[in-house]
């Protein structure tokens, strides 16, 4: 059995180390970080539908035809990933079982495009040897920040 998690999926400019940054839809199968956690690509969903706070961004494209993704790379789409390591999301249940995410990556134009930490088709990835999470830790980001001040 796999579960949904209830997060709050909106982008972030955290770049984790070891990956690359895209703006496209991850491939299938691979390994992404977020929420300062690694998960794995389950399935892409493109397009979707529209959303009501789409609307503004798809009359500003020219109201491409609707669910064609070759007619706009704008198109929402959705991304099912599964939990891997690092932070675990809460589970309302806490029973161990399998943690899934659905990320809705709502329309967008050019350059506003929600940026995925991507990981090399090997799976590897830098984890942090005090928390387990995806480096930079959160424990690095605040040792950081501290030191900027
Ligand atoms: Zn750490």
């Amino acid at each position: 059995m796999i579960r949904a998690t209830g997060i709050d999926w909106r982008s972030t400019d955290w770049r984790a180390l070891g990956a690359e940054q895209i703006d496209h839809a991850p491939p299938e199968g691979r390994l992404v970080a977020f929420h300062r956690a690694v998960w794995q690509v389950r399935a892409v969903v493109l397009p979707v539908a529209l959303e009501a706070r789409d609307v503004p961004v798809w009359e500003a494209a020219g109201r491409p035809d609707r669910l064609t993704a070759d007619t706009w790379v704008g198109w929402p789409y959705l991304v099912d990933a599964l939990w891997v390591a690092g932070h675990r999301p809460v589970d309302p249940e806490g029973d161990g079982h399998p943690l899934h995410a659905f990320v809705r990556v709502g329309a967008r134009l050019n350059g506003g495009a929600r940026r995925w930490n991507l990981y090399p088709p090997t799976g590897r990835w830098p984890r942090c040897s005090c928390c387990g999470e995806p480096m930079p830790c959160h424990a690095d980001q605040l040792a950081a920040r501290a030191a900027a001040a």
